[in-house]
Order: structure tokens, then sequence, then C-alpha cells
């Protein structure tokens, strides 16, 4: 038999990149996430499949096209005579079909995943080589949740690594202790979200408990070099905007000794996307204001070293 080799689901691969850690990066965004937080700005992450999405600015209506109507097997796409466009029933939609988005002329129906390899990945980061040397920058492992297709993170960290290429990933904490081990080796830097020590208020928020979380950082302290783990913590109107909150994880990493500690501003760049997936924004049109984000920000500095 044949020998498959090991695909990993990308939803985007940014280049150029000046957030995602130090230097010029490539960052890699993978599919699946085994939280839901009510801000994502990625929610196209959030299944570990390949996904349909439907843009109606884009289509050019089904009097001069309707092609998705005859494709789609299943009902789910029907005449919107409103609109001269297209709606869709996600409940009769089948995921991992994609019928329709392979015959969308204006991909207007699309796909959000791709199937690639490790070559292929490393390929695409390997063109800006140049840019890392001179910057210090390198590659990043973000999503989703990297962990979440851990065979493929771990081939492509060490891939990286073998051609010298700085390393990072980006981290919700929320994985079986294991899939840390096997990534640390290949690991430059670690970026890591902490969003809360409540237990109520990151269930609610996120759908999971963060005892896992900091048990993971806690031991990911003992076990990588600190000055190369960053936590990071969202800062989200109506979740963890107090001081008290802030104060709570700041001082929790700080008793870890050693490792940095960012918060990041509220914003709702992803909304318009929930809308594509046939989903809901749940958190609303709360806003976070620069002073009350300063004044938090004042508060985590008086934790770190
Ligand atoms: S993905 Fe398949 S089932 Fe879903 S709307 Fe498109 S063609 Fe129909
Ligand atoms: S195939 Fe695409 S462009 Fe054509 S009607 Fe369907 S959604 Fe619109």
């Amino acid at each position: 038999m044949e020998h498959q080799p090991l695909q990993g689901n990308i939803f985007n691969i940014q280049r150029y990149s000046l957030h995602d850690g130090p230097g010029i990066r490539t960052v890699v965004f993978m599919k699946g996430c085994p939280l839901r937080c009510r801000w994502c700005s990625n929610p196209e992450s959030w299944l570990s499949a390949r996904e349909m999405y439907y843009d109606a600015g884009k289509c050019i209506g089904t009097e001069a096209c309707g092609f998705c109507l005859a494709a789609c097997g299943r009902g789910a796409i029907a005449d919107d005579p409103v609109s001269g466009k297209v709606k869709i029933d996600r409940g009769l939609c089948v995921q991992g079909c994609l019928d329709c988005a392979a015959v969308c002329p204006s991909r207007s129906l699309d796909v959000y995943g791709r199937l690639m390899t490790v070559e292929e990945v490393l390929k695409i980061a390997g063109e800006d080589s140049l840019f890392y040397q001179r910057s210090g920058g390198g590659l990043t492992l973000s999503g989703g949740e990297a962990t979440a297709q851990i065979g493929f993170a771990e081939a492509l960290l060490a891939g990286a690594k073998r051609r010298r290429i700085h390393t990072a990933i980006e981290t919700c904490g929320y994985s079986p202790w294991n899939h840390f081990s096997r990534l640390l080796p290949s690991l430059s830097m670690i970026h890591y979200d902490l969003k809360s020590l409540n237990e109520q208020a990151h269930l609610q928020f996120t759908g999971v408990s963060p005892r896992l979380i900091k048990e993971n950082l806690e031991r990911l302290s003992r076990s990588f070099e600190r000055s190369n783990i960053i936590v990071r913590t969202p800062v989200i109107p109506g979740f963890n905007d107090s001081a008290e909150a802030i104060a709570e994880i700041a001082e929790f990493v700080s008793s870890l000794g050693g490792i940095r500690h960012e918060l990041l501003k509220y914003h709702r760049y992803g909304s318009v996307k929930y809308g594509l997936l046939g989903r809901s924004y749940e958190l609303g049109q709360e806003e976070l204001s620069e002073e009350k984000f300063a004044a938090l920000t004042r508060v985590a500095a008086q934790y770190s070293f």
C-alpha cells in the first residue's frame, strides 16, 4: 500500500507577520480548537474538518448562476427571491461535503481549511528565510489550537528546527500534557493564553474549565526556558475586565518566576466571519475603552518582574 504523507488542515498562512513572535514571521493557522471563546476572532478554526462558508456579497445571483442549487443534493441551499441570491439551511448541510463550493464561480461559497503536507508548509515558510535571518523571525503555529493536530504540529516544528528556523506556538493551553512535551524539543518560544482563573467565568465564556490550562502552565514553567514563555491575557468586557480578575492572573504568573505577562485589548475583528459560517457572535456590541485597558495594564504591571 502506498504511504500517504502526513497532512494538516490549515485555514490560513500569513506571511510577514510582525505580531506573533520576534521579527518577521510566517504564521500557520491550524484548524481545530477545544475552546469556544465568545470573542474568538477565528471562528473558522473551531472545527477540525474543512468547512463551507457563504459570503452573500460575492454571489452573482441565482438567475445568472444558480449552480449551487443543483449541486446540493441535500436541499440545504434555496433560492432567496428577496435578495435574488441564495439562503442556506445549515441544519440540512452535511459537514465536509463542500460540493456547492466546488461549483461556485465567484467563490461566494468557499471553504475554510486546506489539507497540506509538512513539506508544502515548509516550502512556503522557507521562502522568507532571508527575512527571518535579518529580523530574528521565524515560524509560528497558531489556530485554532495547533496541539489539536499534534502529529502534524510535531512534524512541522521538527522540520522547521532542522532548517534552523526559529519556532513559536500560540496556544490556549488546553491539551494533554504529553502533547506539549512532544513539541517542546522543537520549540524556541511559547505564547500561552491565560484568560481567567475563575472557574465559573472561564467555563461560561470559553466552554471549558481553566484547571488544565493552569496546570500545564505550571509544568511548562518547570520544563521550558521561562524567558521564552509569554503569557497573554485578552481583556474581554464582562468576562475578565476587572482589577481583581487581572490581578489574580498576574499574581499567578508572577509566582512562576521569570515569565512575561501581556494583556491584549479586546477587538471585534472576527465578528463578521460568524455570519459567513451561519453562527452568531455572542459577545454583542460591548467595547473596552482605552482608559480601562490602560488602568488594567497598570494593575498587571504591579506584578511584573
Ligand atoms: S456543503 Fe454540501 S450539503 Fe452543505 S450546502 Fe453545500 S452542497 Fe449542500
Ligand atoms: S454558485 Fe455561488 S455565485 Fe452561483 S448562485 Fe450559488 S452562491 Fe451564488
